[in-house]
């Protein structure tokens, strides 16, 4: 109780402070009420409450007292403070907060610029094509199914109730497929490479269009926060691009620049030099030479001992830890 209401002060200091223009940064909306529908719940414990993690792998809660917990991995480090969640398909995770120091991996030559797309999930720039798995729509009769089993339970019913937390697991289970998948691309890719460029894209005006369904299953932005955060923890470097750059009009070989295409044209010739090109992997060469060009403009000592905070999305990365 005492971390909700430091939480909900935190809110207000910020929100005060964007309406009176003390703080950057986008407007900070006022904090809103929780629903009282929503099953997702959270406590979290710092330091102060006194929290440990005993000899034997149990989590000692004040007030709650000694939980079973099956380890995802070993903590780097004595934690900070600890989050409990119930998610809405009622797993229980407990998230850690630990400091760890940058783990750099041996240096290598290779850099690369990548093209998120929704034909491929991502294309690199030289060539690899990496197929989206379509999780949801793969699971899309099943949610379906679920789904309308919810819709013919009465309200406030017991079976109601259980209908609700079996569609509530078919969503987990597409967001652990999802946020896998994430793992092992952005984990390869930052081992194999020094610098990493990616698209900073416009997921959110995307969204709103008639693929919204087909960009969220891709979860762009999950995904290149995963390359941020990794790329500071193995000493790599990530570099995202200006999203009005015209990296699929421009041929990458010559420069020159050919005018929008639709997004059906999957290939060209470029009008001057001539060279064919497969749009996404021209796109993803274009986003490595910006990459480049940024990184000779911007060289300055960027390189300190790093803490990374425990992503806040790691709570999900192991199933059913109770
Ligand atoms: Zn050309």
């Amino acid at each position: 109780m005492q971390q909700a209401l430091a939480d909900l002060n935190a809110a207000y200091r910020n929100f005060f402070a964007s309406a009176t223009g003390r703080r950057k940064g986008p407007k900070i909306a006022p904090p809103r009420f929780r629903s009282r529908k929503d099953r997702r719940q959270a406590i979290r414990f710092t330091a102060n409450a006194r929290f440990r993690v005993l000899e034997n792998g149990k989590l000692r809660l004040p007030k709650i007292g000694d939980v079973q917990v099956r380890w995802s991995r070993e903590l780097p480090a004595v934690p900070t403070s600890v989050t409990v969640i119930r998610d809405g398909a009622g797993r229980f995770f407990a998230s850690f907060v630990v400091q760890v120091s940058a783990q750099p991996l041996p240096e290598t030559d290779a850099e690369c610029g990548i093209d998120l797309g929704l034909g491929h999930f991502a294309v690199m720039d030289d060539g690899t094509k990496i197929a989206a798995p379509r999780f949801l729509r793969r699971a899309e009769k099943k949610l379906k199914r679920v789904q309308r089993d919810l819709s013919r339970k009465q309200k406030g019913s017991n079976r109601r109730d259980k209908a609700r937390a079996k569609v509530a697991r078919a969503h987990a289970h597409v967001a652990d497929a999802r946020r896998d998948f994430h793992h092992k691309v952005s984990t390869r890719i930052i081992r194999e490479n020094q610098a990493v460029t990616a698209e900073d894209l416009a997921v959110k005006g995307l969204a709103r269009t008639r693929l919204a369904k087909s960009v969220h299953d891709a979860g762009w932005s999950a995904f290149t926060a995963m390359l941020e955060y990794k790329a500071k923890l193995y000493g790599r470097e990530f570099r995202k691009t200006g999203r009005f750059e015209p990296t699929s009009q421009v041929c990458s070989a010559c420069g020159v620049r050919d005018g929008p295409k639709p997004l059906s044209v999957r290939q060209w010739t470029c009008k001057k030099c001539g060279t064919v090109h497969d749009r996404d992997v021209n796109a993803a060469k274009n986003i490595a030479a910006l990459g480049r060009r940024e990184a000779q403009n911007a060289r300055g000592g960027q390189v300190r001992p790093l803490v990374t905070a425990a992503q806040a999305d790691e709570a999900g990365s192991h199933r059913g830890a109770a």
